[in-house]
């Protein structure tokens, strides 16, 4: 393979889809030398393959608002990859939602589904519905409406559909009703992120945030380090960012920042259990701010329209978006003496940023290995549901650290440099790579 080229036709193809287009790069620069060691890879035009979803659903949905007025957004399933395993990947409500955000979401979704070690094939959907500001009501007929397209092209061993940005456990429950009035069928593993009472797993909320720290921690055992006493900068104050901030906490570090779309929180002295409830507060107040955590909690201070990335911090951790974390914010990071950067979001950094902190030599880890305890924990659902049973937090937590435990090891295996240090990025990506285009290869020309 050559990436030009590859790149080339595919711009051709699918002109303007940046994120898409930015992701496939990632992966294909990483993997090309692996690759054309292979030459049946190349006879089979695994890669011509594997960079194409396999089908994307497109739908409208109409619904009414409080107000009594109708309103129209667009609705999408992209069902990426399916070697491995039934489709599974998260549903985002956005209003930024377009197929190219969704096709990087669902191509990402492939290769981490793969390093989690459970067989899931990878998926994403969602739709440019705006969450904020919206009641209960409105969400509720909202997710009923999107369910009435969606519920036939999704299933137990078909597709498995999740949250993501804007979808969290009152999202679920709305479609998970809906789906089993239109289907008829009421087996509880048709989507993930359950409540407790009908089927949920234990620790499916904390994992993301959970599993990123057992990961950072396996990295900065690697290279001789300790998150014991480090400071801790987070954007978002969302799920995962919760997530995070909780175990961050738990293992010894420091939250001094979080973030929202309007601005910095400073938290020198770290976070409380309060704190950390009161994250949760804001998110479900559907607002999208972070500055009354200022309000509420006097030693905090909010600066407006400044990132988590402008405090001097050890460790930073993206728990927010796409491209949240760019070339400059990296520059600032490593001025202010970062030696750690862990995406937990999907892609939420630049190439320029990644670039930035691998030649400044800060460990740097992407998204796909280091979130990947979310749909991992997700795949413990299924598993559950499936056996018709519920595990104990001590063991979905046992079974979760072992994932990413398993997942810091195939990042060694195929990403050790011949300085003795760890390329995460191109370790992730041809771990999750070689299991997905073997599976396609040992099942022919489909
Ligand atoms: N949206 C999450 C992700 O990006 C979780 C997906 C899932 O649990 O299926 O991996």
């Amino acid at each position: 393979m050559n990436v030009k080229n590859l790149m080339a036709e595919l711009e051709r193809k699918h002109p303007g889809e940046s994120e898409y287009l930015q992701a496939v790069q990632e992966v294909l620069e990483s993997i090309e030398e692996v690759y054309n060691q292979h030459p049946e890879f190349e006879k089979a035009k695994i890669v011509e393959r594997i960079v194409e979803p396999d089908r994307i659903f497109t739908f409208r949905v109409t619904w009414v608002d409080d107000k009594g007025e109708v309103q129209t957004n667009l609705g999408y399933r992209v069902q990426f990859n399916s070697a491995i395993g039934p489709y599974k990947g998260g549903l985002r409500f956005h209003k930024a939602v377009n197929p190219s955000m969704l096709k990087f979401l669902g191509f990402e979704q492939t290769f981490k589904n793969a390093l989690t070690t459970l067989p899931m094939g990878g998926a994403k959907g969602g739709s440019d519905f705006d969450p904020v500001g919206k009641s209960d009501a409105e969400i509720m007929r909202f997710c009923q409406a999107f369910m009435t397209e969606l519920w036939n092209n999704i299933g137990v061993d078909t597709d498995v559909p999740a949250g993501d940005v804007g979808v969290g456990g009152r999202e679920i429950g709305f479609l998970n009703g809906m789906y089993q009035k239109l289907a008829r069928k009421y087996h509880t593993g048709v989507l993930t992120g359950k409540g407790m009472t009908w089927g949920g797993s234990v620790l499916r909320p904390e994992a993301t945030g959970f599993g990123a720290l057992y990961f950072v921690q396996h990295m900065l055992d690697k290279a001789g380090k300790s998150i014991k006493g480090a400071t801790v900068a987070i954007s978002g104050f969302g799920n995962v960012a919760w997530g995070a901030a909780t175990k961050a906490t738990e293992l010894g570090a420091k939250v001094i920042a979080i973030s929202g779309p309007d601005g910095v929180i400073y938290n020198p002295n770290g976070m409380t259990d309060e704190k950390i409830a009161y994250m949760l507060e804001l998110r479900a107040s559907n607002r999208n701010i972070v500055a009354p955590f200022a309000e509420r909690f006097p030693d905090a201070t909010f600066t407006p329209g400044k990132k988590a990335w402008s405090v001097k911090c050890d460790i930073a951790l993206p728990c927010a978006f796409q491209n949240e974390l760019n070339g400059d914010d990296a520059k600032e990071l490593i001025a202010n003496g970062t030696w750690c950067c862990a995406e937990v979001s999907n892609m939420g950094c630049t190439p320029e940023a990644i670039h930035a902190f691998q030649s400044a030599g800060i460990l740097f880890a992407p998204g796909k290995a280091v979130n990947a305890g979310g749909v991992a924990t997700s795949g413990l659902e299924m598993t559950q549901n499936c056996m018709h049973i519920s595990w104990s937090g001590k063991e979905v937590d046992e079974k979760l650290h072992y994932i990413m435990q398993s997942i810091h090891e195939a990042c060694v295996k195929y990403g050790t440099q011949e300085d003795g240090t760890v390329n995460y990025v191109k370790g992730a990506n041809i771990a999750g790579f070689m299991k997905v285009a073997t599976a396609m290869l040992e099942q022919g020309i489909i």
